[in-house]
């Protein structure tokens, strides 16, 4: 059996025939075309060049940012370069014979549904994921299935509150944990510190021009011990653990897993974060819950989507 993942993403889309073990057995990548007009075609181009080159699936999987309707396969909201998307049904935009049926979801669950399927939440019935990337974004699952709430929005766990009068988020809200614990937001510390002249190794490094000065790269200079990066990174650990720590008396996981960008920090992350999840954590739930790295690599998106398709559903 093969399956069909596609990832559309703002900069480019990644379709690939996946098979049951989770492995590419061929993928066309293409740039996202500016436009409805330019999109249909390539995504079609793409899309039967695939079947030629493999089978034809017994199932499509599509990740997609935004907010997608699951039952509908309907994209309800895309800001940025895609929203000629909006309002678009996924299952017409794919363009196969009805029989094949089209899934679709967000980026974060369709990297929880990979997992299910072939990483870290595999058998598990109830998981908290956190894509720690430029934002977060999240998914659990409760009672083995992907939580979707009434409207499809449950899951945003990058959208909690951690700072009621914190800076403006994306959503609109104030102090969402995307604003402290993201790329976007480490990098943007950062480049401030720098650009007020702060003593750091990042000052020396990067005073001409601070939006060089990357997530990974403030990581190392605090693992090399400088002040103001180890200042930047410890406060924003503490509030992913606070609202990691109230994500865990919400849900009461099985397991916590982390991907995204910002979890290449590995252990730089992980050890502090499990340290301070746990000293919060433990009195209500009295043991320590696992919280682990993502293990389905695939960086492209197009096996997650294609774990969509294989994932457990009602
Ligand atoms: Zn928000």
């Amino acid at each position: 059996m093969v399956v069909l993942g596609i990832d559309i993403g703002s900069a480019q889309i990644r379709a690939g025939m996946v098979d049951e073990s989770g492995a590419i057995l061929a993928s066309r990548t293409i740039q996202t075309p500016a436009d409805l007009d330019s999109f249909l075609p390539s995504l079609h181009d793409a899309i039967r060049w695939l079947l030629e080159a493999t089978a034809v699936p017994a199932g499509v999987g599509v990740g997609c940012k935004g907010i997608i309707n699951p039952d509908s396969t309907q994209i309800e909201t895309l800001p940025g370069n895609l929203h000629f998307l909006e309002g678009l049904r996924l299952v017409d935009l794919v363009g196969l014979p009805l029989e094949v049926p089209v899934f679709a979801d967000n980026a974060a669950r369709v990297a929880l549904a990979a997992e299910m399927v072939w990483g870290a939440a595999r058998g598990l019935q109830n998981v908290v994921m956190l894509t720690l990337g430029t934002g977060v974004g999240g998914a659990v699952v409760v009672g083995g299935h992907l939580l979707r709430g009434h409207t499809g929005v449950a899951g945003h766990l990058g959208h909690i509150t951690v700072e009621p009068d914190g800076a403006i988020c994306s959503c609109g809200n104030q102090g969402c944990l995307e604003t402290v614990f993201s790329a976007r937001a480490i990098e943007g510390e950062a480049w401030s510190a720098v650009h007020r002249g702060c003593t750091s190794s990042l000052t020396r490094l990067f005073r001409d021009q601070p939006q060089l000065a990357t997530c990974r790269t403030v990581f190392q200079a605090a693992t090399e011990g400088d002040d103001l990066a180890r200042s930047i990174v410890g406060k924003s650990i503490h509030k992913l653990a606070a609202a990691l720590a109230g994500l865990l008396h919400v849900f009461d996981p099985e397991t916590v897993i982390v991907g995204g960008q910002v979890a290449d920090a590995g252990a730089d992350l992980l050890t502090p974060l499990r340290e301070e999840v746990w000293a919060r954590s433990r009195g209500l739930l009295g043991r320590d819950v696992p919280i682990l790295e993502q293990q389905v690599a695939d960086k492209s998106g197009i096996v997650g989507a294609a774990g969509l398709v294989m994932a457990p559903r009602d």
